[in-house]
């Protein structure tokens, strides 16, 4: 059969642009395994990159005009408001005749399937957690003219247009995983996105990487031979020797996960190649990271979250703050500085637990560095449908939901943690609407950027501490003052980023 998928076009709100959490990582790679698994099954396969071409609907509309899929598999990735222009291209595609089934997958597919069906009469079915194998029975299903109702993972609408499905069982071995499709445009990034496992065998309260493996299912890793051969594939395919690990939790659990990390750096080590990777604190162990770094790891996310156990206990992150700056204390021992993942504002934060984060951020080089600074003074905890804490907030019933019900949102218990949070998302916006073109490495750095991020860190950090202490004194602050001092910011801002530029 001839089966395209769609990477739809994006947009950013601009008032999101600080957000990050829309789609875990992981997620580039999921069209990749299922152009994988369906080309291992005989059928003809297009990816189109509507986002990474930055390709319009028109240039869209062109190519399946052209490919006259038999199925189209759209990867829906929430972007923060109801995608009106995907579905209205949906739907055209459909009257058009241009395609005879669409099928929609993904972390937002899986955990919203309901929606999406209410939201567009034009989508067939949407596939239910990992989306390779399900998609290879729908195509076989459709191939066979057989009914796709009792396909596992495939949701379809009922009489009364409610979404059915049966559950499916993911792969547990997922070495039996045909390797990815990568595309042009993938190969275009800076290092190579590869997936090392799947799922975390943590259970953080924010998170929904386990919502879409499915619940209980166990953080899987690939053997490290598996992953040797798909680097050794990629190197002779592109020559290319950067990658990134794209797994939400590198390490597996316990002494095993220690020594699979080990026996991968022994694979990897003769390959003379790069990477990155993705952890938690507890696995961040000296022999392991050693070992890691000497054979091409360069940098690595870690999620601290917090800077105070009570914190770290409400999000069950199953850490502590001494975990957190032991990893900190390794990693740089062995010259990696890592990226870290840092929750701010909770919403049961107090002034106090703010207060202690802060501290813990200073106390441990943390606010250095501008485009680290400006995310960890400034992340609040986003609450996204399939996750722990949009379920516990909505028994509570302090779950505030926005358009079109996947993202929710708790007001603090605080009103004075409120108020921090409210005048650092809109400087730290600022900020990142000032620097996207630079961070984002659309533009290259121009002289002198260094020292006016330095000035700008200063500014930001001094904020922070002034209205902390403000706030800690009992002063109060009511909307008026909060846009004064957000525009006052932003004038300073503005002139540091001038007055930076003519001195250098
Ligand atoms: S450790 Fe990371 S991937 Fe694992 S549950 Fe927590 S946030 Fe999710």
């Amino acid at each position: 059969m001839k089966i395209v998928l769609l990477e739809h076009p994006r947009s950013i709100a601009p008032d999101r642009c600080n957000d990050i959490a829309n789609t875990p990582l992981s997620s580039c790679l999921i069209s990749g395994y299922v152009a994988g698994m369906l080309k291992s099954r005989g059928h003809d396969i297009e990816i189109i990159e509507g986002y990474l071409d930055r390709l319009s609907y028109a240039e869209i509309e062109d190519r399946i005009r052209t490919l006259k899929p038999d199925i189209l598999g759209i990867h829906i990735v929430y972007h923060w408001q109801q995608d009106i222009a995907l579905f209205n291209f949906l739907e055209k595609m459909k009257q058009l005749g241009q395609t005879s089934f669409i099928t929609a997958y993904g972390f937002y597919a899986t955990i919203s399937p309901q929606a999406i069906m209410n939201n567009c009469a034009a989508i067939d079915s949407v596939i239910v957690g990992e989306a390779e194998g399900p998609f290879a029975e729908l195509a076989e299903a459709i191939n066979a003219k057989n009914s796709i109702f009792s396909v596992p993972g495939i949701a379809v609408r009922d009489v009364s247009c409610n979404s059915q499905f049966k559950k499916q069982t993911p792969i547990r071995d997922i070495d039996m995983v045909p390797f990815p499709v990568r595309t042009e445009a993938l190969y275009r990034l800076p290092e190579v996105n590869i997936l090392g496992s799947r799922g975390c065998y943590g259970r953080c309260t924010f998170c929904y990487v386990n919502a879409y493996h499915g619940k209980g299912i166990p953080w899987r890793g690939r053997s490290p031979e598996n992953i040797e051969a798909e680097i050794k594939a990629i190197i002779a395919e592109s020559g290319k020797r950067d990658f990134y690990f794209t797994d939400p939790n590198f390490f597996g659990p316990g002494q095993s996960g220690q020594e699979r990390a080990l026996r991968i750096a022994v694979l990897l080590k003769p390959m003379q190649i790069r990477f990155g990777i993705e952890g938690r604190v507890n696995d961040i162990h000296d022999e392991t990271i050693a070992a890691l770094v000497d054979a091409g790891l360069r940098h690595i996310l870690i999620g601290l979250e917090s800077g105070r156990d009570e914190s770290l206990k409400r999000m069950n992150k199953m850490t502590t703050v001494a975990q957190n700056e032991n990893a900190l204390r390794i990693l740089r021992k062995h010259g990696i500085e890592p990226n870290v993942g840092f929750i701010m504002f909770e919403p049961d934060a107090t002034l106090q637990d703010i207060r202690i984060n802060f501290e813990f951020l200073k106390r441990n080089d943390l606010l250095k560095n501008l485009a680290v600074t400006a995310n960890v003074l400034y992340h609040h905890q986003i609450v996204l449908e399939g996750t722990e804490a949009f379920e516990s907030l909505k028994r509570e019933e302090r779950l505030q939901l926005q358009s079109p019900g996947y993202e929710g949102s708790a007001g603090f218990r605080s009103p004075e943690v409120a108020v921090l949070s409210d005048i650092m998302r809109q400087v730290t916006n600022i900020i990142f609407s000032r620097m996207a073109n630079i961070w984002s490495g659309r533009i290259i750095e121009p002289p002198g950027i260094q020292r006016r991020c330095s000035d700008i860190n200063c500014i930001v950090v001094e904020l922070f501490e002034y209205h902390l202490s403000a706030l800690e004194a009992g002063k109060p602050f009511d909307a008026k003052q909060i846009a004064l001092m957000v525009q006052a910011a932003e004038e300073e801002i503005d002139s540091s980023m001038h007055y930076s530029s003519t001195i250098l």
